[in-house]
């Protein structure tokens, strides 16, 4: 990871924003920024300087994680003292702007009540912005990401069958995910059955699987802090028409989406091809979430292939296609990958069969 030439950009965004300092409280941008992937932190960029302030948990772990490009502040007290100590210091320092979206109330106060001779500015996601484009050290991880999780799923479906709780199918897939190399669960799996596979985001529940059931299954993996993100929908026995009919209409949308996305498309119009798949069959109401999502050091980042984004999908970023029709009472289906982005199409990060399979016969 080019930790410097991170820190490079946004100094570069930092200017362009009339900006001195820019105080970083987000953990996953500190760990983008400097390596650091502790609990713990606040990281101050200046054109000069990149100051990690941390705790004493963490004195050797910062060090191994922080390069060169990062003085790092083992704070005694609070890691505000130091943040006071470090910014007065430097008295061509006078605008200093934070991460809007993730500062609290109580320590912008803070800022203001202790910092009153800094002018404090809200900046406009401005790490975010680079996390978005992807370098290759991070398409790696998070292909390995993909890779744990398809192993998992390999592993899981030969286990499952009818009598099993959701809840016990969700330890099993859990299990799975570690054994093959997940650092961590990045969100809370999704096992879902039957009419609970309706619920877009259904928790595991003490339902037991029974023949005929649709079982969604939602998850990922984590690998290097980076993680994956995907979804397959299987049908313990022979399907229904009906259920063939809903899973081969996500197939389908899911298809065109991987098809036709490419960056510099808005997000709008990158959902737009699947939904139009599913609208022209008439269930366009049963879609009723956004198509994917930017993946990265967290599930959920910029940019959103949703129905409101005019915003182009940056060059080289990662993205979820994640389809779905669901039918209340009846059952839902979704189709979830992770692909990488260019002018030239889409490259899938995930590889599992994508059609409709039949388990626990
Ligand atoms: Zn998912
Ligand atoms: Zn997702």
């Amino acid at each position: 990871m080019d930790h410097p030439a991170r820190l490079r950009r946004l100094r570069e965004l930092l200017l362009a924003a009339q900006g001195d300092a820019f105080l970083v409280s987000a953990l996953p941008n500190v760990r983008y920024l400097t390596g650091f992937s502790g609990s713990n932190a606040l990281v101050l960029v200046t054109q000069k300087q990149c100051v990690l302030f941390t705790d004493f948990r963490y004195e050797s772990q910062v060090a191994e994680e922080c390069g060169a490009a990062v003085e790092v502040r083992i704070e005694p007290s609070s890691l505000w003292a130091g943040l006071w100590t470090v910014l007065g210091a430097d008295t061509t320092l006078r605008s200093v702007v934070f991460e809007a979206g993730h500062l609290t109330v109580r320590d912008m106060e803070r800022c203001r009540a202790q910092g009153s001779q800094w002018t404090w500015r809200a900046g406009a996601s401005e790490v975010e912005t680079l996390r978005a484009t992807k370098e290759p050290v991070e398409i790696d991880a998070i292909r390995r990401a993909g890779t744990v999780a398809t192993a998992a799923l390999k592993a899981l479906l030969p286990l499952v069958r009818p009598g099993l709780s959701e809840l016990e199918v969700c330890g099993l897939l859990e299990r799975e995910l570690r054994q093959a190399g997940s650092e961590a669960h990045p969100f809370p799996a999704i096992v879902a059955s039957g009419e609970r596979s309706a619920l877009p985001h259904a928790r595991p529940s003490a339902r037991r699987l029974r023949r005929g059931d649709f079982l969604l299954l939602d998850f990922g993996a984590t690998v290097d802090g980076y993680v994956s993100d995907i979804t397959r929908t299987v049908v313990l026995g022979p399907p229904t028409e009906a259920q063939r009919a809903q899973h081969a209409l996500v197939a389908a949308a899911q298809e065109a989406a991987l098809r036709g996305l490419r960056a510099g498309m808005t997000g709008k119009a990158g959902d737009a091809i699947a939904r139009s798949v599913i609208e022209a069959a008439g269930r366009g109401p049963e879609f009723g979430h956004s198509l994917g999502h930017g993946i990265g050091l967290e599930v959920h980042e910029d940019p959103r292939l949703s129905r409101l984004s005019e915003l182009p999908l940056p060059e080289g970023t990662v993205v979820t296609v994640e389809p779905g029709v669901y039918s209340p009472g009846m059952g839902g289906v979704r189709i979830e990958d992770d692909v990488y982005l260019t002018a030239g199409g889409a490259e899938l990060l995930t590889e599992f069969p994508r059609e409709l399979l039949v388990i626990g016969e």
